[in-house]
């Protein structure tokens, strides 16, 4: 059985996570907005990623006979003043994403529950990888130019080459 105040710490981490499928989404509609399909798919299936998050975490409550409490999503920005501005936020977004899991990790330590602690590590690793992936776009664009015409193509093929996978977690069950 959960404790009540991890329970309630993973429904709100449920919730962080959809907002993060969502705010994606919405950078995804910008980039295509924007004439950036490559930079469009490559939010698509950070959509889906963090929709996958959710589940986890979704899976997990229940599998652990605890209860799920969906709640709204708060609206996402909807604009962004360049393809550097959005790939930027990105990174702010995930540095932060990044200290809501270590406080869940840190609040599962408090409260000696292991087992959440197993199911955590994945997302500590997964965060590693969050922040580097939006770093070396970051480093890209600076590289080939933020406002270079060429740059910009050139980047936005590679982002478009992006395919999803299912979370590592999800496809074992
Ligand atoms: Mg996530």
């Amino acid at each position: 059985m959960l404790n009540t105040k991890v329970e309630e710490a993973l429904n709100a981490q449920i919730n962080a996570e959809m907002w993060s499928a969502y705010l994606y989404l919405s950078m995804s509609a910008w980039c295509a907005a924007e004439g950036k399909p490559g930079m469009a798919n490559w939010f698509e299936i950070q959509f889906r990623e963090e929709q996958d998050h959710a589940r986890i975490l979704f899976n997990y409550v229940l599998q652990r006979g605890g209860r799920v409490n969906l709640r709204p999503i708060e609206a996402v920005p909807t604009e962004w003043k360049s393809a550097l501005d959005v790939f930027e936020s990105t990174l702010a977004h995930e540095q932060k994403v990044t200290s809501l899991i270590n406080n869940l990790f840190a609040l599962t330590t408090a409260e000696n529950d292991y087992a959440t602690q197993s199911m955590l590590k994945w997302f500590i690793d997964e965060q590693v990888e969050e922040e580097e992936n939006a770093q070396n776009i970051i480093d890209n664009l600076r590289l080939l130019g933020e406002n270079s015409g060429y740059g910009l193509f050139v980047l936005d093929k590679e982002l478009a080459a992006r395919t999803y996978t299912q979370a590592s977690p999800l496809s074992k069950a």
